[in-house]
């Protein structure tokens, strides 16, 4: 059901009252984790500002050390709640668990399932019989087909609100910090009606790349982008390295602005 031959028009994905898909570029913007009040509430007033569409930031991460930071959990989501309340931005977060699908229907926007569990069916059986939009990050090295048949899993079970999020892939270039697949974009768009963003900041690991690949992702008709802003990147609790400050997200989007029509 992915498949365009069963849906030739892109699929627009209403999240919010918003449009995800068409001819709209939709901007997710936040930090990589929720850390504090202070810091979710300051960076989602300044993205708000900036003109993004949609807050995100994540309260159940998946590190790759059990003693890294793993997030706020339940108190990141209370948090998450508070930010919306404040700016009015949909939250866009990662779930790691099925147990927690009925936490997250409720209270979460757009349920991210991270490029970790692009293939972790059981989560993406139980998603695909929620109403919940999904955005699903294609995993680390995960070929266009395996991703599309993740997408097909949720869809299999009823849920037809599927985004898909390119966020580059493992090679044996160690300068970035994965390889950003940009042809993945234009695959997606000829085999799918589904909505496809592209997250920049995932894919580069590196801040100063942000902006130039982002304006890419534009370029092959990419739905949306999903960027990592920090208030403070060189304190981040995780992935300070290749997320932007509101001031350079500011400038970002005021040059996106003139590129694409923003939601
Ligand atoms: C994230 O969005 O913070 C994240 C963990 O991304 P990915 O699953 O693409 O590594
Ligand atoms: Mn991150």
């Amino acid at each position: 059901k992915a498949n365009k031959l069963f849906h030739p028009e892109p699929s627009i994905i209403n999240v919010d009252g918003q449009k995800i898909g068409g001819n709209k570029l939709a901007i997710i913007a936040g930090p990589c984790s929720v850390e504090t009040e202070e810091q979710i509430l300051s960076v989602a007033k300044d993205v708000k500002k900036s003109g993004a569409g949609f807050l995100r930031g994540g309260a159940f991460k998946p590190r790759t050390s059990p003693y890294a930071f793993q997030g706020l959990k339940y108190e990141g989501l209370e948090l998450l709640k508070k930010a919306k309340e404040k700016t009015g931005l949909p939250i866009v977060t990662e779930i790691m668990s099925p147990y927690d699908i009925e936490v997250f229907e409720r209270d979460v926007d757009v349920i991210q399932v991270g490029a970790r569990n692009m293939q972790n069916f059981d989560l993406l059986r139980e998603l695909g019989k929620t109403k919940s939009t999904i955005l699903l990050k294609r995993g680390l090295s995960a070929t266009i087909e395996e991703w599309l048949m993740s997408a097909e899993y949720v869809m299999a079970g009823g849920n037809e609100n599927v985004i898909l999020c390119e966020r580059g892939i493992r090679t044996f270039e160690k300068y970035t910090r994965n390889t950003l697949d940009l042809s993945a974009v234009l695959a997606i768009k000829k085999l799918s009606h589904l909505p496809v963003i592209v997250d920049p900041s995932h894919a580069a690991g590196k801040n100063w790349m942000v902006d130039s690949l982002s304006k890419a992702a534009i370029a092959v008709g990419a739905d949306g982008l999903m960027i990592e802003v920090h208030n403070d990147p060189i304190n981040a609790l995780c992935d300070g390295a290749q997320s932007i400050k509101p001031d350079e997200f500011e400038k970002l989007m005021s040059e996106l602005k003139l590129m694409a029509n923003i939601i």
